[in-house]
């Protein structure tokens, strides 16, 4: 099924969506966009490049309660906090973004333990893909065409959506997407000509030029496995790192997460909030010993997670390439170096 709106229109299709559910979509911010939800249907526009934040905060929100208590109070009478899931659209999710989340689905439902706040707030979200503009080159930190992930690659969304001059078109791609698409009424249908536009541009999507190396994720694994105790070679990859996080936590991958428990005189909440293994704390033992106290330490653990371990365990790369890191890194350590470093090395 594919239909087209006039992007002029597009904040009725807003509109309509608001009404059967909640609107998520790229918001402009002072430092630029994030998703966040669309209050307005005047909020909607589709001048971004990509968010500063990936949208794993939809399915995993940097911070959450769990349970709240009293602490006199016997466990039993704890209070789990309600999930309150309701209809989701997500909209506006570039192609490397949406392949995080079949990647990050590993982790919360995929390998046999299900995290039930992630998976619910999955099966009631409709994922809106988009398209780059393939007449926009790619920002110089991307290099998801690395890891086989195409600028126009509607692989991972429910709906995807290419531009075509003054309309957008939107192509169902999973039965949640059909459903959607047929309940919205200001839709018009594609015209065979707005079919063969769209396949056209899907392929040439994947021709779009990001920085791209040939990278074999088992010749890579291997590779880090071989110099994971060169010491030299971390210690000159991390000279410059602060140890500050911003890595992980714009990542689309990064999901590391601690559960605190937070009281007030005799009032608690349990809640998980993210964590990073660039902090010089995440893996401080409660007997005082801390197993990467350097930063090299630490910095090869993040690299060697998503580009070894993870190929080792599942057997794929845990990095989609959307140069996020890169990007917002505030002394320009690039992963993608790093990988091209280690090839070498
Ligand atoms: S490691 Fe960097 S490039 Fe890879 S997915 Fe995370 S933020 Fe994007
Ligand atoms: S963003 Fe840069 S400086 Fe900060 S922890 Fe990551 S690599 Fe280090």
């Amino acid at each position: 099924m594919l239909k087209k709106i006039s992007i002029k229109k597009i904040n009725d299709l807003a509109a309509a969506l608001m009404e059967k559910g909640t609107l998520l979509a790229p918001v402009k911010e002072a430092a630029g966009h994030n998703f966040a939800e669309i209050k307005d249907p005047q909020q909607l526009d589709l001048d971004y490049y990509n968010t500063i934040v990936s949208p794993k905060t939809v399915f995993l929100p940097q911070k959450e309660d769990f349970v709240r208590y009293e602490t006199a109070k016997p466990v039993a009478e704890a209070q789990p906090v309600a999930l309150n899931i309701k209809a989701t659209f997500l909209f506006g999710v570039r192609p490397c973004d949406a392949k995080s989340f079949q990647i990050m689905d590993i982790h919360f439902h995929a390998s046999g333990i299900i995290d039930p706040y992630w998976q619910q707030r999955r099966d009631a979200t409709v994922i809106f893909g988009s398209a780059f503009d393939l007449d926009i080159p790619a920002q110089d930190a991307d290099f998801y065409q690395t890891l086989g992930i195409g600028a126009a690659d509607p692989e991972g969304s429910d709906v995807f959506m290419v531009k075509k001059g003054e309309d957008l078109l939107m192509k169902a791609i999973t039965p949640q997407g059909e459903e959607i698409l047929a309940r919205l009424a200001m839709l018009g249908e594609g015209k065979p000509a707005d079919k063969k536009y769209f396949e056209e541009y899907i392929k040439k999507g994947s021709q779009h030029q990001t920085r791209n190396m040939c990278l074999d994720p088992q010749v890579i694994a291997k590779k880090l496995e071989d110099i994971f105790h060169s010491g030299e070679f971390w210690q000159a990859q991390s000279a410059a790192c602060l140890s500050c996080g911003i890595c992980t936590f714009v990542c689309p991958t990064c999901y590391c997460f601690d559960i605190c428990d937070d009281t007030l005189f005799s009032r608690g909440v349990r809640r998980r909030v993210w964590d990073a293994c660039m902090f010089t704390d995440f893996t401080l033992e409660a007997s005082g010993h801390n197993p990467r106290t350097h930063v090299y330490q630490r910095l090869r653990q993040k690299v060697c997670h998503k580009y070894s371990f993870h190929v080792r365990k599942y057997g794929v790369i845990s990095c989609v390439g959307c140069g996020r890191c890169t990007r917002y890194c505030p002394v320009n350590i690039d992963i993608y170096s790093i990988i091209q470093d280690a090839m070498k090395a």
